[in-house]
């Protein structure tokens, strides 16, 4: 039986992953449940089964804003899920961030999208927003699993607030204080969020963005990113979506 979560909805929830390392982890637990059912489409691999209790649809989504469109299309339109939730690492930019912090996203924002003069920097043209908010019960779950998983580890804060994503790899502190400058509010940055956000905007899915702070986006980028994601960013991910999808306490 599933366990009634209220901010779960009753469908098969999709799990987008970043990274290889997580989808790996990911199917591991799907796998130790039950049979998992394996579709490829448009060069993805589209994994459904049950996952701590819950009927899900994992994903590897790739990397930048146009990969992770086409992987969230794809997954709402070819498979009956109910919502979208995306785990990934990000890159810190607001003060007080630090690596093994946790984000989850109340909005996300193309943060490289310019139309100007024609329309306000970053506003998505046509559709008259620069951000897409992100489901309020969901992002409490998931914020609530983080909040659970963190206390185990003994270490790390979440925060919950803005992302930002575009397609480029943050690595300087110039372009971290330009992008504080002109989005203050903005808690991390990374590639993929943001397109997750308005896919789900055009098909009314509610979506949730989660991401764990590999690096600070500044020089040392290059280097603490691959760090975290093979030291810790799998076993992250992992045990805050068993906290979300079993809602343990
Ligand atoms: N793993 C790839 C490169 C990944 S690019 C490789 O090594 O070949 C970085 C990924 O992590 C993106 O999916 C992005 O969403 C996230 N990310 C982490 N830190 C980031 C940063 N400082 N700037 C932008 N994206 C970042």
């Amino acid at each position: 039986m599933q366990p009634t979560l209220p901010e779960l909805p009753a469908g098969p929830i999709g799990i987008l992953a970043a990274m290889p390392g997580e989808i790996v982890a990911l199917l591991g637990a799907m796998r130790a449940q039950r049979a998992v059912d394996l579709k490829i489409i448009g060069q993805r691999e589209f994994y459904s089964g049950e996952l701590f209790g819950r009927r899900c649809v994992v994903v590897l989504a790739g990397i930048g804003k146009v990969a992770a469109a086409i992987t969230a299309t794809t997954l709402l339109q070819s498979f009956d899920v109910a919502a979208l939730v995306f785990v990934g690492v990000a890159g810190g930019i607001a003060h007080g961030m630090a690596v093994g912090d946790v984000v989850v996203a109340d909005a996300v924002l193309q943060h490289d999208l310019d139309a100007s003069p024609l329309f306000p920097r970053f506003e998505v043209p046509l559709l008259g927003v620069n951000r897409f908010t992100s489901s309020a019960p969901l992002s409490n779950g998931l914020a609530r699993a983080a909040e659970r998983f963190l206390a185990g580890v003994g270490a790390g804060r979440l925060h919950r607030g803005l992302i930002i994503s575009g397609d480029q790899f943050v690595h300087s502190a110039n372009h971290v204080r330009a992008l504080r400058d002109s989005l203050p509010d903005a808690l991390a940055v990374e590639m993929e969020g943001a397109a997750i956000g308005q896919v789900c905007d055009a098909f009314a899915m509610p979506f949730a963005v989660l991401r764990i702070i590999s690096d600070a986006a500044d020089g040392d980028a290059a280097q603490d990113f691959p760090r975290f994601l093979e030291e810790h960013a799998s076993r992250y991910s992992l045990g805050i979506v068993k906290h979300f999808l079993s809602g343990d306490d």
